[in-house]
């Protein structure tokens, strides 16, 4: 049977719907599946070492021969253990098989092998425990590629259908072009992809690897200018303070602009006056006042005419943003509307019929206000809060609302980003940074402490209620059995044991897999005093506001980055009294010491960065298109060298690279637009 790319893995030589079914849980369908789906790592067994140079706690390849007679012996429970000494000129190992008795009757005396497995030593005497054999030749295979695998699916299954279906490799055009794969000193695709599964040494699959890490950040970074370009084809409206009388929207404000705050809003307004979109990122901190700035942009907008939408990531927070943004407009004549998932169908109706005629003016809502039924007549400013949400995309499909002028863009963040991310997430935006806190703000005492400290912690929790204060505790899962048995860890069965511990204490549970309206009835009944304690997941991290919080307890904190762990701490301490942050750990960690003692958020983002790496850096779920296949998002100099690239080749577009650009924006997908 010829195969091609979309040939169904199930019909291939041997396969059937059983392992097409296990196969599938690797999401590999067809054989166009396979061919990208590349091997985790490699065991590069042509690097041969000596006993005595091998390398410690990682598997490595020796030659070893028999030099004793093995002996099989039983243990527990029938186990059985083959032992055997192989030696070569630097030392002699002990190797050791377990539940492999036949292995006594391969290991003759004198005979020669290529062994692959952990080398540990022993003062002089090396062991090597469970270790894969084959009788030494020169043609052995040199390096194995190792692919991920489920149940029922093994390496050499795998192995052999990459091997059947190797033929559609060739299929693939190569989008780079060639002037530029050769002076790079890349593969082209299909050379690449064959060197990754069929590795020859170590030099080709790094080359390999790179070559491809390459191709993807060429076609993020085209991508990127695709829809950064669609954003700043039109021209936006320029705005003007003639006549808008915007200095009393400053007056009637409760307290004066920091200067930080100063600086960023005449950034903005010098941005909005401006026929180019703004396309700017206010950066700062938890409680840095972000809201004001886009209350103030938005102000600006409206009376100069133009309608203007902010979106936030959840409900909660756009509730929340509708009753701040309402009271700085007080008196100000501002129609602002409130749009999410569970606004009603005839205040929907009411909504978007507002927005299309122009008689409301600004709408703040959940991603809600970009679906295509939504209509604006003259939408000019866009603002998203809490920007590492939402994906490059979504702002993009906000953008394109605008029917004949493009829209000003102002994305705030919450979440300070070191430079070196920024540039892949927002490549080309300006950047504002907000680095002070408004005076007074008081600082949160931060703890970390370990389970001993439970009872205490519950006492101190207890004094705080009595007081008529509240108390966030957060615990990672929504529900036991996401992996973990740890009743701790989950906010159903915490509640049980919290009841407990302080039985007279009034807790309220909230957690993402609620729908949004129950959330927002239990996050304002916590907001209204009903309950002492908010037992959540991290829902509560974004934006929230309940002033007399005054406790912020993390569980299993470990199981948190430090970004993370530095927005939940920035629930607490909004109001006067005096906030703690408890840091609840088995597990002593200096990563989480980094909390203690400081609470600039960029520094904390540098050292969530250096711990955990770019991957993890906003949890998995968050980090939307910082993800790649293949590139790291850590490899700066390769990122710039793209970047700058992608610049020039978009003035020499070919058809094959269009097409892969095409293709890699729809990978991404609608999903990734409306989610
Ligand atoms: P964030 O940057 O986290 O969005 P907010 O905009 O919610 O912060 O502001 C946090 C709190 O600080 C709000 O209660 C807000 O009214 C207050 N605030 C903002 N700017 C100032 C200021 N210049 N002086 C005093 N309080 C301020
Ligand atoms: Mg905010």
């Amino acid at each position: 049977m010829a195969v091609n790319r979309d040939t169904p893995l199930r019909f291939i030589k041997g396969v059937g719907e059983a392992t097409g079914n296990k196969l599938a849980k690797l999401g590999l369908i067809t054989a166009g599946d396979l061919i990208e789906f590349f091997p985790r790592r490699y065991e590069y067994r042509d690097e041969l070492y000596l006993l005595a140079d091998a390398p410690l706690g990682d598997p490595c390849a020796t030659v070893l021969t028999v030099c004793s007679a093995p002996s099989l012996r039983y243990g527990n429970k029938n186990i059985s253990y083959v032992k055997v000494n192989a030696c070569d000129q630097s030392g002699t190992a002990t190797l050791t098989f377990f539940n492999q008795p036949w292995m006594e009757k391969s290991l003759v005396y004198g005979r020669k092998f290529r062994v692959w497995g952990k080398v540990e030593r022993y003062g002089y005497s090396f062991q090597i425990s469970s270790p894969e054999i084959e009788p030494y030749s020169e043609d052995l295979p040199k390096v194995l590629p190792i692919y991920p695998l489920t149940k029922g699916v093994n390496q050499q299954l795998i192995r052999r259908l990459v091997k059947a279906v190797e033929a559609c490799i060739e299929e693939e055009h190569n989008p780079i072009p060639p002037e530029i794969i050769q002076a790079q000193g890349l593969m082209e695709r299909n050379a690449a992809v064959r060197a990754l599964h069929f590795p020859q040494n170590r030099e080709s699959v790094e080359k390999a690897k790179r070559s491809l890490a390459f191709e993807e950040l060429i076609l993020f970074q085209l991508a990127l200018r695709r829809v950064r370009g669609s954003v700043n084809r039109g021209l936006a409206t320029a705005m003007s303070y003639k006549d808008t009388g915007i200095g009393k929207f400053f007056t009637a404000l409760p307290f004066s602009l920091t200067n930080a705050q100063e600086r960023v809003v005449k950034e903005v307004f010098a941005d909005l006056c401006r026929e180019t979109p703004m396309c700017r990122m206010v950066q700062g901190d938890v409680g840095c006042g972000k809201t004001v700035i886009a209350a103030a942009a938005m102000a600006f907008a409206v009376k100069n005419g133009l309608q203007c939408a902010m979106m936030a990531p959840t409900e909660i927070l756009a509730n929340q943003h509708f009753i701040t943004l309402g009271k700085l407009f007080e008196g100000f004549g501002i129609e602002l509307a409130l749009l999410t998932g569970s606004t009603s169908a005839k205040e929907k109706r009411r909504i978007k019929s507002g927005l299309s005629e122009g008689s409301i003016q600004a709408v703040v809502g959940t991603n809600a206000i970009i679906q295509k039924d939504v209509e604006y007549k003259n939408l000019g400013l866009v603002i998203t809060d809490e920007q590492h949400r939402f994906g490059v995309l979504q702002r993009a499909a906000l953008a394109d609302k605008s029917t004949i002028r493009q829209p000003h863009s102002l994305v705030m963040s919450a979440t300070p980003i070191p430079r070196s991310l920024s540039l892949i997430l927002y490549g080309d935006m300006d950047i504002s940074i907000i680095d002070s806190l408004p005076p007074g703000r008081q600082v949160i005492e931060t703890r970390c402490v370990g389970e001993e400290k439970r009872q205490a912690v519950y006492d101190f929790i207890n004094k705080q209620i009595a007081k008529g204060r509240q108390a966030y505790i957060i615990c990672p899962l929504v529900e036991d059995g996401e992996g973990t048995a740890d009743d701790k860890k989950s906010v159903e069965s915490y509640k049980a044991l919290f009841a407990k511990a302080l039985p007279n204490v009034s807790a309220l549970c909230l957690h993402g897999r609620m729908k949004g309206k129950e959330k927002d009835e239990v996050m304002s009944a916590f907001e209204r005093g009903e309950a002492s304690v908010l037992i959540s997941t991290t829902v509560v991290e974004v934006g929230v506001n309940v002033p007399n919080a005054t406790v912020m307890l993390i569980e299993n904190a470990e199981c948190f980055g430090l970004s993370q762990l530095h927005q939940l701490r920035g629930r607490v301490g909004r109001g006067d009294h005096k906030s703690f942050c408890i840091m609840l750990t088995d597990k002593a960690s200096a990563r989480l010491e980094v909390l203690c003692e400081t609470t600039d958020g960029f520094k904390i983002a540098e050292a969530d960065l250096a711990a955990r790496g770019p991957g993890d850096f906003f949890g998995a779920r968050q980090s939307g298109d910082a993800r790649f296949a293949h590139a790291s998002s850590a490899d700066i100099p390769l990122i710039e060298t793209t970047r700058n690239l992608a610049a020039s080749l978009e003035k020499h577009p070919s058809p094959v690279l269009e097409e892969a650009v095409r293709r890699y924006l729809g990978g991404l997908g609608s999903e990734n637009i409306f989610n």
